[in-house]
């Protein structure tokens, strides 16, 4: 078996009768890295997953692992490991025995089984609690022991299906900070499914975007979430106001776009060509509010009037939304907290949204 965690994904197509689950799909997944495939339900994420682990075959393409293609061999010979969202412990067993079950079906010695899977224990700071049976711990500690016993057979790729879904928020954030510490601890290739976008953006070296069994984006977190590719990724993630309009003059090194419904926009590029139909998108960070309506000249190229619809504190901002124009379409602009205490719009409030043609994102068709 290669030492290498490196996952290849070449091609590969998953038909169940006339779904495609997954559509001719291609990455290479560096060894050592975290990975995190994101997307809506249904797009894919667990069938990947369990192809690779071994559990599904593929229609169409190939999947090699440390160089070496993996068709037709077992789950066991694969170097992977996979941990299930259920945890799936034996609930009569106790924790070091959950842990060490797979070194006795490989016929190895209690007293070696047992070191073994102390050390694991250990990395994953439950071997005080070696003796419990499962339904003695918490949700999180029971994820500590799925992890541990994924851990023992020493795979070279971690596979994990939405680890932390089942726990609440709290526990969520400490599990993890928890992998990824283990991650780089342990080093290995961890591939992650999960549907929460700050998951990925805090746990992956690459995120895969997915939507209907493809790869929207593929990229680190900071790619993905500052240069989004497509409307889809942009509005996925999160954290950005998307338009569509058509390009109707160039002017000022910057072009003007008009929406569907009316409304004029401009953005700060010189090389889109007049007529054309583009996605384009503001982060809501970069959207400043006024109170009322003015008229006066504005440094930001953008300016779309309208009125408070919706306003939350999250702490270190304030998310407000505005409706705006006669379809009463929604922006919405992230408020540094600070700022928004100074002067406090209400809901119904007359707003100004204003900002520069060059903070404005231009999305791939
Ligand atoms: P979720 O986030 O809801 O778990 P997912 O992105 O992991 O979704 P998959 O479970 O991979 O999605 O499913 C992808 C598609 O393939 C879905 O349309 C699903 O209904 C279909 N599918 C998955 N497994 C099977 C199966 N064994 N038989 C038939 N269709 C299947």
């Amino acid at each position: 078996m290669s030492d290498s965690g490196v996952v290849e994904i070449n091609g590969v197509t998953k038909r169940f009768g006339p779904t495609v689950a997954v559509d001719n799909f291609t990455i290479t997944i560096p060894d050592g890295c975290y990975c995190c495939l994101i997307g809506p339900s249904g797009c894919g994420k667990t069938t990947i997953l369990r192809m690779i682990a071994g559990h599904e075959t593929t229609t169409e393409g190939k999947i090699l692992i440390g160089g070496r293609a993996v068709e037709g061999l077992e789950p066991s010979e694969r170097g992977t490991a996979m941990m299930f969202q259920s945890y799936a412990l034996f609930p009569h067993l106790s924790v070091v025995d959950n842990v060490s079950f797979s070194l006795k079906m490989k016929r190895v010695g209690k007293a070696e089984r047992r070191e073994r899977a102390m050390t694991i224990l250990t990395t994953v700071q439950m071997d005080h609690l070696a003796d419990r049976v499962p339904s003695q711990l918490s949700g999180g500690q029971q994820q500590r022991v799925a992890l541990a016993r994924a851990l023992i057979t020493d795979p070279k790729v971690l596979l994990l299906d939405e680890p932390l879904s089942a726990l609440d928020e709290f526990l969520r954030l400490q599990m993890r900070e928890e992998l990824r510490r283990l991650q780089n601890e342990i080093g290995i290739t961890f591939i992650h499914v999960t549907h929460t976008q700050p998951e990925a953006l805090a746990l992956a070296d690459l995120i895969l975007v997915m939507d209907e069994g493809r790869i929207e984006q593929a990229g680190t977190a900071r790619e993905i979430f500052d240069n989004p590719n497509t409307s889809y990724v942009a509005s996925f993630m999160g954290g950005w106001n998307v338009f569509q309009g058509e390009v109707s003059k160039m002017a000022n090194g910057a072009a003007e776009i008009h929406s569907p419904t009316g409304e004029e926009y401009h953005l700060g590029r010189s090389d889109i060509a007049v007529g054309a139909n583009i996605g384009f998108s503001i982060r809501r960070d970069k959207v400043h509010l006024v109170r009322g309506k003015t008229d006066g000249p504005s440094k930001e190229a953008n300016c779309l009037s309208g009125e408070v619809h919706a306003i939350e504190y999250q702490g270190t901002w304030v998310k407000i939304t505005m409706a705006h124009g006669a379809k009463s379409e929604l922006l919405v602009a992230n408020v540094n907290e600070a700022e928004y205490f100074v002067d406090p719009v209400g809901l119904g409030d007359a707003v100004e949204a204003r900002w520069k043609a060059k903070d404005v994102h231009l999305l791939r068709p």
